[in-house]
């Protein structure tokens, strides 16, 4: 059961889509009520930064990341580099670059996707922010990418959001120093490989999210996700761990808190 007095960290949501804009506050008021104590909400591409910005004044509990999803490469402009450098730079409340990543279970452009990931990496790294990573079915080239940057010592660091690998995958990433975001996937019944992850990482290395509109934990899966489901994925990994709500709360605050400057 969820512990009244715990602190949550929703690390990744997109609160900023149309389908809030009915019902924002109440959504907040939700937050508010489970406990959710900071939200990072993740940037798509650039156009969203001002929306996202004026969101974090709205509710002081979030910060933001700026960068450019790898299925937005259309949206990835010559002056790109300096938008994303100048939000960063002009608002404390950036805490991120991302999310980035490379997508290959919707789209085949592997080339185009890495010509607008790696300009984002070597930001990250020259800004010392850490980035958050979208990867979807593309585990090995992902890896290639972040260990050729490690070698030459330039490697940002970062989360592996929404993680829907397997075992032997999540231990490359936490070797290159890389945090395991877990959502509402963690959640679904036939998702072997992630409750295996959920077990087998260290305590110090994990954090929870909703990625909200998106992936609804059971019980609201194909409904609107929000950043209060949080509490299932919680719950989750407390079953699965074998610990408790409370210190599964604690230790993925903690280790929010780590990555990001965070509320
Ligand atoms: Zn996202």
């Amino acid at each position: 059961m969820s512990d009244p007095k715990s602190s949550i960290i929703d690390t990744h949501c997109h609160i900023v889509f149309s389908n809030f804009n009915e019902d924002r506050e109440e959504v907040a008021k939700r937050w508010r009520s489970q406990g959710v104590k900071a939200l990072l909400h993740a940037c798509v591409e650039p156009s969203e930064i001002p929306a996202i910005k004026s969101m974090a004044d709205q509710f002081q509990e979030i910060r933001y990341s700026v960068g450019v999803h790898p299925l937005d490469v259309h949206h990835w402009e010559l002056e790109t580099p300096n938008v994303l450098k100048k939000a960063a730079q002009d608002d404390k409340r950036v805490v991120a670059i991302g999310e980035l990543g490379l997508d290959l279970f919707k789209a085949e452009n592997l080339s185009e996707q890495l010509s607008i990931l790696i300009p984002q990496l070597n930001l990250a790294f020259e800004l010392n922010l850490p980035v958050i990573v979208h990867c979807r079915d593309a585990a090995k080239e992902m890896l290639e990418v972040f260990s050729k940057l490690s070698q030459d010592d330039c490697c940002p660091r970062g989360v592996m959001h929404c993680w829907s690998g397997n075992v032997q995958q999540m231990r490359k990433f936490l070797d290159l120093g890389f945090y395991i975001s877990f959502s509402g996937n963690v959640t679904f019944k036939k998702a072997i490989d992630i409750h295996e992850c959920a077990k087998e990482v260290p305590s110090s290395r994990f954090l929870v999210e909703t990625d909200s509109p998106f992936l609804s934990p059971v019980p609201h899966r194909g409904k609107r996700n929000e950043p209060s489901f949080v509490k299932h994925v919680v719950e989750r990994l407390a079953e699965l761990r074998g610990e408790s709500f409370f210190q599964i709360a604690e230790q993925t605050t903690k280790n929010a808190r780590q990555l990001f400057a965070l509320p």
